[in-house]
């Protein structure tokens, strides 16, 4: 039977597109067995090079983000955002896991724009995106999507 297509934060399967270089891999070997996995960065995707000055979201009205030099990347954020869309749509995916806490990918909690290090409630940029045309947004803390036990 073929698997439902997933999208998935290229971070979280091992690529290294993180602004360090690094990665956040997670678990897969549940999540593959019940899906067709299709990774994407979207800051990547979106022009900004590997490693990278972290960016975060200094306002959403009007949309913002500046990187840690003070260099405005809203561009490049809503171009990897779009690309998100345009891939969904094009492979039919419904369903996203996407890495928590980033200006990009988050669904519940984003750097508050000092660099501080301190989160507040926020989504990333392409998930709004996608949540706009309807795709599901999970995290990799969410149990039900890695197909984890909660108990
Ligand atoms: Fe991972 Fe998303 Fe950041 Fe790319 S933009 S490194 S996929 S969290």
């Amino acid at each position: 039977m073929k698997k439902e297509k997933l999208l998935i934060s290229a971070c979280l399967i091992g690529q290294n597109v993180k602004y360090n270089g690094k990665n956040n891999q997670i678990n897969l070997s549940s999540l593959q067995k019940r899906y067709e996995l299709i990774p994407f960065c979207p800051e990547v995707e979106g022009g900004l090079s590997t490693p990278r000055s972290p960016s975060e979201i200094v306002s959403y009205s009007p949309l913002k983000l500046i990187n840690k030099e003070y260099k405005e990347v809203t561009k490049e954020f809503i171009l990897g955002a779009k690309k998100a869309t345009t891939l969904a749509q094009k492979e039919g995916i419904k369903k996203a896991l996407l890495k928590a806490n980033s200006p990009s990918c988050s669904s519940s909690l984003v750097y508050d724009g000092t660099f501080g290090g301190k989160l507040r409630r926020g989504e990333g940029v392409t998930t709004l995106f996608l949540k706009d045309i309807g795709v599901e947004i999970f995290d990799e803390h969410n149990k039900s999507i890695l197909g984890e036990s909660s108990i």
